[in-house]
């Protein structure tokens, strides 16, 4: 049977995920961002929590981590290159490797640039990505640790998922995303038809994700750093793309 996925808010703008494997009755929490909303829906759904699935260190991704760990005994898999950053941690994991919530499977794909150790989780069979604080819908994190280098690299790794896949990112950003890809790619139809989607969404109070990686390659700036009258039309034309997209990201960071 396929995944059944509940999203929910938590903190202040922070996504709450919980990923539910019928067959088995394994439920992640991906990331931990405040364990009272999340033992909330687990009451909603008579869940119960097999596992954390954690992005990245940062506190508005870890700090329900050791309270759920308590209450649940959940399995808590984090990445290698940050583990000694978060407390509660079990299992420890690389690019490449498999991570098994009941009978379903995600592949750990390495995508720094946030974060250095930062992971997503695909779960291919699932068509879906957990991306954490890399890419957001019309937007992607800030370079808190990494250069522009790596991230456009971990942005083109993501790109390269099947479009079909649909992303669960850490933060509901997507309003204030949409703002500033406007400033950048003003004359993209696709992204005029998603932010008049994005404000009706918004206007039933409903949350803005999860979006496919095929609408983001044509929405998201970020992602289209490498297209070359996106280039053009911020003035840095025939620029690397690497350029073009520290470039859009700086301007983001001022915006
Ligand atoms: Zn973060
Ligand atoms: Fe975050």
């Amino acid at each position: 049977m396929p995944a059944e996925i509940r999203l929910f808010m938590c903190l202040k703008d922070n996504f709450g995920v919980l990923l539910h494997d019928p067959d088995t009755g394994a439920t992640a929490s991906i990331d931990a961002p405040e364990a009272a909303p999340i033992e909330d829906m687990l009451k909603e759904t008579g869940w119960k929590l097999t596992d954390i699935l954690v992005t990245h260190h940062h506190h508005d991704h870890t700090a329900g981590i050791v309270t759920l760990k308590q209450k649940y005994g959940c399995r808590v898999t984090a990445p290698a290159k940050e583990a000694n950053k978060i407390e509660g941690v079990d299992h420890t994991v690389h690019d490449g490797d498999t991570v098994r919530v009941g009978n379903l499977t995600a592949k750990v794909l390495e995508t720094p640039g946030h974060t250095l150790g930062h992971i997503t989780y695909w779960f291919p069979d699932d068509n879906v990505a957990f991306v954490g604080d890399t890419l957001f819908s019309i937007g992607c994190g800030r370079l808190l640790e990494g250069t522009p280098e790596m991230m456009w690299k971990s942005l083109k790794k993501l790109r390269e998922l099947p479009n079909e896949t649909e992303i669960y990112c850490g933060h509901e950003y997507t309003k204030a995303n949409i703002k500033f890809a406007l400033t950048i790619d003003a004359h993209n139809p696709v992204l005029e038809a998603r932010a008049a989607q994005v404000q009706q969404l918004l206007e039933e109070g409903a949350h803005t994700i999860p979006v496919t990686i095929g609408d983001e390659k044509l929405a998201n700036p970020f992602l289209r750093a490498d297209v070359a009258d996106l280039a053009v039309d911020i003035g840095m034309a025939g620029k690397p793309p690497v350029e073009v997209f520290a470039e859009i990201r700086g301007r983001k960071d001022r915006f």
